[in-house]
């Protein structure tokens, strides 16, 4: 059986990217400025910097990206403290990080949150209605994943 875990109205969404990536990140949120600032926004820490620097947005900025920031941002939606990802990750160049990068990925995936890693997506995903509403989130049931692997392990 799956299990449902609500998005809630005010949306707690991470802000990240790559160098590459950072001017139309930075265009995208500027943007869409009055939609973002009915939400919380998080971001990495270079990321979160120049965002609340050039727009005056409050964003709750963790660690740099390359410095443990993604492992953060993926630790904390595991953890449900986080219900959106904007991750603009650069397609053309080659990233210290890469494993933290790939791990980010997958955790939103497993996860089940709203990630947008173009423009095109974030401009889908913020124009959404679902943006400023609670979203029924469906997770799915990892208990029966764990019972499995026990139940192996007993033959
Ligand atoms: P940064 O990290 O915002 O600190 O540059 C982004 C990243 O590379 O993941």
């Amino acid at each position: 059986m799956k299990s449902i875990h609500p998005l809630p109205i005010q949306k707690r969404i991470a802000l990240v990217a790559h160098d590459g990536r950072k001017k139309d990140l930075l265009d995208w949120v500027k943007f869409n400025k009055t939609t973002l600032s009915t939400h919380f926004l998080y971001g990495t820490g270079t990321t979160g910097k120049i965002v609340s620097d050039e727009t005056g947005l409050p964003v709750k900025s963790l660690m740099s990206g390359p410095l443990g920031g993604d492992q953060q941002i993926g630790a904390m939606i595991a953890e449900t403290e986080l219900d959106m990802l904007v991750f603009f990750w650069d397609p053309l160049e080659q990233q210290p990080h890469d494993p933290d990068v790939k791990a980010l990925l997958r955790i939103a995936v497993l996860y089940n949150i709203p990630t947008a890693s173009n423009r095109a997506t974030a401009d889908f995903l913020i124009s959404s209605h679902l943006i400023n509403e609670e979203y029924d989130r469906i997770l799915p049931n990892y208990k029966k994943r764990l019972r499995r692997l026990i139940e192996e392990d007993d033959e």
